[in-house]
């Protein structure tokens, strides 16, 4: 994971901002729960009435309330009211919000701060519910029965309410403080929100006598927190879109460099690297298993930070609305947590097979649509596409497994939402009738309590994706992760100029990574500029394994190959490859036209030297006998020519470059003998002092050479020229003979 962690770099500002959003998010998504428990509460339960801190309340009223307060209260509560009349200069000002002013005098609350109000509130609401009840107490005695209240005085003795209150007034202040903090508990121990609730029902009793539009306020309550619920919505889908835009940039950023990355990397390999991956494997490395660390990359930026603040910020705001009702959304989360766990053993393991699986179609894909050809005219149509079915059934039913299990998942965790739900109401009906808990604060608790369970789902979606991509993670690491074994020299050697062509095996022993024994042994010779040196030998004796050793495709296991007299190793790969014209036994033209193909091997090659180079390969009749010419489509694989049209294409690349050293292997094999003698004698003189290296399976081919080494079983057994090869050596005149009777006889 670290490998690929570190494409993140680029991306870290984005992510940054991303998480910020989140943050932002989580907070606008938590608080819309508060605001509806506070438009059920406060809203419709209680009209609109906040708190205990009533804007308005009369004179005598508040002289009721005086009865009861502490010295330090009533300087704390006249500082924030102020007492209005008839005679107030400010009069006019109050007399439509207050019609009551009329009769009496009335205290109206000032612009007071949010501290002030906490420390009022409390105040307020004990003074408030005391009178409101002392006054139900006064109008039915029975209550105070019913509460199993003693009182000390009896309300019979008083004609009004106001005689009553005066009465009480010239208590002695212990008792009257004793009557405060008895009336106080009793509520108390009727439910922990019942004193509020009285107070309430004071405040809107007394805004009901002092003519405030309770309506209106109510009103106004409820467009505000709704409004307020619309704004929270918006700034909410605000972050969503712009953390989506931002997931998506990074994610489909970072799989751009890795791939990128990916494909440089493979360029780098050499053959032994190759050998080590397949080819089908690297293409799904570079495509399916990218796609999954950018969908992964997607899903962690969406999800990874936005799901622990909703679940741990849920948890917080859910333990401050109902803390009584925590164990319920304890024991649902660590059902979910269990089932999560379940699930990822169950499933993980399955994710690095399904990649594999992928693989391995791939692999049989590929082969199929390469080899159609072979595979028709061997009629192993039906063998194949019983490999094909086997791959893909055996893919298919790893794909079901999984998403058997995640099928599962879903409707497992929408019973434990249900069931959370039911238990909710359930438990919060109880505590609601009880009068510990309010409705709203119920419903927000709900609420919560399904933004924990979805953050929660958020999790197992990641469950879901996580594994899948550092599976896939796993596997571009490999890619990125492997060196190539042929690498540039830290200080590279220049070649001394001017460059002759003098090549050099020293006593070279060459081994496959794979293999267990040498397929060249102990191999020297010299190949000299302006020289043809020809290899010979049965197919498998290593000639080509010999001159792939030449531009690195491999390197020597054992001795050393000189160019110029430097060791190649010594060179940069692109200065020795830039002297050598290589025509691979198994020719490739790539998709085009031949003039793009030819162009590969030197850019700004113009009409002549194009020309040249064809007419040199005996290309010339077949290119210029069609009114394309060279501008003719090269197919996919050149699939469109012939065999030894492909071939003297390819020798024609080679010659457009003019390098000091040319490298044909077996290349004329797809060649009649004239074209072969004819482009053999054109080659001479267009090669001029370039060194020549030839392998071929044709005496005829070679008879010229100035050298011809004899192959077998990856050791020279034979060096010399045709004549004296004859002489000396058994092998290279037990082919010689054979093929030059049969040449005869032609
Ligand atoms: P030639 O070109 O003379 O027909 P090669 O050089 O292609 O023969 O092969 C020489 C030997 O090396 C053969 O025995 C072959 O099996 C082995 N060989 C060729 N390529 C590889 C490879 N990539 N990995 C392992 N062994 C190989
Ligand atoms: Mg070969």
């Amino acid at each position: 994971m670290t490998r690929i962690i570190k494409y993140v770099k680029p991306y870290i500002p984005m992510v940054l901002l991303a998480i910020v959003l989140l943050f932002a998010q989580a907070n606008f998504d938590l608080a819309l729960p508060d605001y509806l428990s506070d438009i059920v509460d406060t809203g419709i339960q209680q009209q609109g009435v906040e708190n205990a801190v009533a804007i308005g309340i009369r004179e005598n009223e508040m002289d009721k309330l005086g009865i009861f307060m502490t010295p330090e209260e009533e300087t704390l509560i006249l500082g924030q009211y102020s007492l209005i009349n008839d005679t107030s200069a400010n009069y006019g000002e109050y007399i439509e919000d207050f019609p009551a002013l009329e009769d009496e005098g009335i205290y109206i609350l000032g612009e007071i701060g949010n501290t002030e109000m906490e420390e009022l509130d409390p105040i307020m609401a004990e003074l408030m519910s005391v009178v409101f009840s002392l006054k139900r107490l006064y109008a039915d005695p029975t209550i105070a029965e019913q509460m199993g209240l003693e009182l000390p005085f009896n309300q019979t003795d008083y004609h009004t309410e106001e005689e009553f209150f005066a009465y009480l007034n010239n208590y002695p202040v212990g008792v009257k403080a004793n009557m405060r903090d008895g009336l106080v508990e009793s509520f108390s121990a009727l439910g922990e929100i019942m004193l509020n609730q009285v107070a309430i029902a004071a405040v809107i009793a007394e805004y009901t006598a002092i003519g405030v539009d309770l309506d209106n306020l109510q009103l106004n309550y409820i467009v505000k927190s709704g409004g307020l619920m619309l704004l929270m919505t918006f700034l909410s889908v605000t972050c969503v879109v712009i953390v989506g835009y931002l997931a998506s940039k990074t994610a489909a950023g970072m799989a751009r460099d890795i791939r990128e990355d990916v494909f440089k990397r493979v360029e780098e390999f050499s053959s032994t690297e190759f050998d080590s991956f397949s080819t089908a494997s690297l293409i799904t490395r570079s495509t399916n298993d990218v796609t999954q660390v950018q969908m992964t990359t997607y899903i962690i930026v969406r999800m990874v930070f936005y799901a622990p603040l909703m679940g741990i910020g849920g948890v917080i705001r859910a333990l401050d609305k109902a803390s009584s009702m925590w164990w319920v959304v304890g024991i649902a989360v660590l059902v979910l947590i269990g089932l999560i766990l379940i699930v990822f053993v169950i499933a993980f393991p399955k994710f690095k097979s399904f990649q594999k699986l992928l693989d391995r179609l791939n692999l049989v894909s590929r082969e199929n649509l390469s080899g159609m050809l072979v595979i028709r005219a061997f009629n192993m149509e039906k063998f194949e596409e019983e490999r094909f079915e086997k791959a893909n059934t055996e893919l298919t039913s790893v794909s079901l497994y999984i998403n058997r299990v995640m099928v599962i998942l879903m409707p497992m965790m929408m019973l434990i939402m249900n069931v959370l739900t039911i238990a909710v109401i359930w438990i919060g009906a109880g505590e609601v009738s009880d009068g510990s808990m309010q409705v709203g604060d119920m419903m927000a608790f709900m609420q919560y309590a399904m933004q924990i369970v979805m953050s929660f789902l958020m999790l197992t979606v990641m469950f879901i994706i996580l594994p899948r991509g550092s599976v896939s993670a796993e596997r571009i690491k490999e890619v990125l992760n492997t060196k190539p074994i042929i690498l540039d020299s830290d200080n590279p050697k220049q070649f001394t100029a001017p460059f002759e062509g003098n090549i050099e095996f020293r006593e070279v022993s060459f081994r496959y990574p794979n293999s267990d024994e040498d397929a060249l042994h102990n191999i020297s010779f010299t190949a000299k500029p302006g020289e043809t040196t020809a290899f010979i030998g049965a197919t498998g004796s290593g000639k080509s394994t010999m001159i792939n050793l030449i531009p690195r495709f491999y390197d020597v296991t054992d001795g050393s190959i000189l160019v110029d007299g430097v060791d190649i190793r010594n060179v940069t790969q692109h200065d020795l490859r830039d002297k050598i014209g290589y025509v691979p036994q198994k020719s490739t033209l790539f998709s085009g036209t031949i003039e793009s193909n030819l162009l590969f091997a030197k850019e700004d090659a113009n009409e002549e030297e194009i020309r040249e180079a064809i007419t040199t390969a005996q290309a010339a009749q077949f290119v210029y006998s069609k009114s394309e010419g060279t501008t003719l489509a090269i197919a996919q694989g050149g699939t469109n020519v012939s065999g030894g049209q492909k071939q003297r294409l390819s020798i024609a690349r080679a010659l457009v470059k003019r390098p000091p050293i040319y490298i044909f292997d077996d290349s004329f094999s797809a060649l009649d003998f004239k074209t072969d003698a004819a482009l053999r004698r054109a080659l001479k003189k267009k090669t001029g002092d370039s060194t020549l290296l030839i392998v071929t399976q044709r005496v005829s081919s070679i008879m010229n050479a100035e050298q011809i080494i004899v192959l077998d079983k990856g050791e020279i057994i034979g060096k010399g020229t045709h004549e004296q090869l004859l002489e000396k050596c058994e092998t290279y005149k037990e082919i010689a003979i054979s093929q030059l009777a049969l040449e005869g006889v032609q």
